[in-house]
């Protein structure tokens, strides 16, 4: 079926998203996850905001033969592969729990849509592959950085894999979504991100500690080459990401990329501080936080933001939210998570 999808991944924090946007586009939209880090409530959420249930396989996407079954039950000419880890500090102490998961799954998918010729693919990639970036922004042809962790590693290397099965197979067409930093939920509160245990990024570390589930936030360095000592990120919101999915679907339908395996940032292309993040946040809902400095983190660059131009008109995709309207929702989705009123 042209306007099939399957989403692996899809009750996770992006997947969960992009369904949504995919089902308002008009898509039919198969979800396979193991809820290794995703929870069965992200399908009501999906429901209750577009009036449609996914058809769901619960399933690990290293298991090639429980892939298979899908393939055969189900007429989709396009895959989005979100199904991997993504902890950076996990990844650093158990590399092949990440090498075997992400790579696995991902092999799993290319060879099962070339022995089913489904043509299609999007694959999660992210800003992490540009390391420490000599220039800023950066643009698609920006170098590659040798990654500093095995989780960095499988999104190159999967990279890898995609631009050669592509270039080796012409019944398969691929997109790899560069992703800066998705943040916020969606606008009407039903799904968002459920990080599990002590999160890592900022944002739900933020909305934990405004909930009084975290003490204190603490910031990782204050002492960068940045205008004020803070890292700098592109905090892009979670529904404009999604919507990149869907637009890149669209464009392989429509026989509209210009080759079989294609590259674009998914970012807001401004950057905005760790600091100013804060700031906003606590202006955006009118709270303040309990924040120390702390030293920094090993691993952080001081500071990467996109150059969006190749998306804003290959794609004719931007990204549109508002960040206190993003910073709004991060904390109406945690409100709501945590019972508060
Ligand atoms: N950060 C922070 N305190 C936290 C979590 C993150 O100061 O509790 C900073 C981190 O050092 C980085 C930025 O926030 O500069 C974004 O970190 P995150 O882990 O969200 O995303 P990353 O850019 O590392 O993928």
């Amino acid at each position: 079926m042209q306007r099939g999808v399957l989403v692996t991944g899809g009750a996770g924090y992006i997947g969960s998203h992009t369904t949504v946007e995919l089902i308002k586009a008009g898509f039919e939209v198969v979800i396979v996850d193991n809820f290794s880090n995703s929870d069965i409530s992200s399908l009501d959420g999906i429901e209750r905001i577009t009036g449609v249930r996914p058809t769901f396989v619960e399933a690990d996407c290293c298991d090639k033969e429980a892939l298979r079954r899908v393939f055969e039950a189900h007429d989709f000419q396009s895959v989005i592969h979100f199904a991997a880890y993504k902890a950076v500090g996990e990844s650093v102490a158990e590399p092949m729990k990440y090498y075997r998961n992400n790579l696995l799954s991902f092999m799993n998918i290319v060879e099962l849509m070339q022995e089913y010729k489904r043509p299609n693919i999007v694959f999660s990639s992210s800003a992490t592959v540009y390391g420490d970036a000599e220039t800023l922004p950066v643009t698609e042809q920006t170098p590659r950085k040798p990654a500093t962790s095995p989780y960095g590693n499988t999104k190159q290397m999967a990279e890898d894999i995609l631009r050669d099965v592509t270039a080796a197979c012409e019944g398969i067409v691929g997109i790899a979504l560069r992703y800066f930093n998705p943040i916020g939920a969606h606008p009407t509160a039903n799904i968002g991100e459920l990080p599990r245990g002590v999160p890592n990024n900022l944002v739900p570390y933020i909305t934990q500690t405004a909930a009084g589930v975290r003490e204190c936030l603490s910031i990782f360095g204050d002492d960068y080459d940045t205008p004020d000592g803070s890292c700098q990120r592109d905090f892009i919101d979670i529904v404009d990401l999604a919507r990149a999915h869907v637009v890149a679907i669209e464009r392989m339908l429509a026989g509209k990329n210009r080759a079989r395996y294609e590259i674009f940032n998914v970012g807001t292309g401004h950057p905005v501080s760790v600091f100013e993040l804060v700031n906003g946040f606590e202006a955006a809902n009118n709270l303040k936080l309990n924040v120390r400095i702390a030293a920094r983190r090993e691993g952080d660059v001081p500071a990467v933001w996109a150059d969006t131009t190749h998306a804003n008109n290959e794609l004719g995709w931007r990204a549109e939210r508002a960040l206190d309207d993003t910073l709004r929702a991060a904390w109406a989705w945690e409100r709501k998570v945590r019972g508060i009123e």
